[in-house]
């Protein structure tokens, strides 16, 4: 099984009281910690470690580390959307535009509006980094393929979107994670597999 924790690096800052009088409180240390962490902005902490060590002197020197990761911001939601938006705007004159709705505790709330005023609401996980925003941002991707349809099909323009460029396919293609190759979206041939990234769809 994949872990999905491999594909974001996990950060950690180790913290010690100055030296000197007070280097051995260790409810300083811990108010120490919990202002950097309050620094740090949105995180999730992974595990904090408490240590003593040996200084110098022979004295034991409290020191902790605290292993953490970045949440999902707006930015990071934005540019998971991105090539699917060339895609829109390249293949079928469609353009998005994403909003930022806020974050909470519970998630990142985004509203992709298409230029004729339909727009979709999104929550991501605020927890969910890297390949589990990335496949939330695969079913967005769904949402949003169905949002191009009656986006053409009120242009009067019907067919799939985007169609499928192997020979004698008429149906459209669907997204699909391709994380063992190059950890891309891709379109892909629910008969063939992937055609192309998400992003580089030839422009027609
Ligand atoms: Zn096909």
């Amino acid at each position: 099984m994949t872990d999905p924790s491999a594909s974001w690096t996990i950060r950690h800052f180790s913290q010690a009281n100055p030296a000197g009088e007070g280097q051995y409180d260790v409810p300083a240390l811990l108010r120490r910690v919990a202002d950097t962490l309050e620094e740090l902005g949105p995180v999730d902490v992974q595990d904090v470690v408490f240590h003593q060590d040996l200084d110098g002197e022979g004295d034991e020197r409290p020191s902790m580390t605290v292993y953490f990761h970045p949440t999902v911001t707006f930015d990071d939601v934005r540019n998971l959307f991105t090539p699917f938006f060339r895609d829109a705007t390249e293949t079928a004159d469609v353009d998005f535009t994403v909003e930022d709705s806020g974050a909470d505790e519970g998630g990142v709330y985004v509203l992709v509006n298409a230029a004729d005023g339909t727009g979709d609401g999104f929550r991501f996980d605020r927890q969910g980094r890297g390949d589990d925003s990335a496949a939330f941002a695969l079913e967005c991707f769904d949402v949003l393929q169905e949002t191009v349809h009656e986006v053409l099909a009120r242009r009067g323009r019907s067919g799939p979107w985007p169609p499928c460029p192997t020979h004698g396919h008429t149906h459209k293609l669907t997204t699909a994670w391709q994380a063992e190759s190059s950890s891309r979206a891709w379109w892909a041939c629910p008969d063939g597999g992937p055609v192309v990234p998400i992003g580089e769809l030839p422009a027609s």
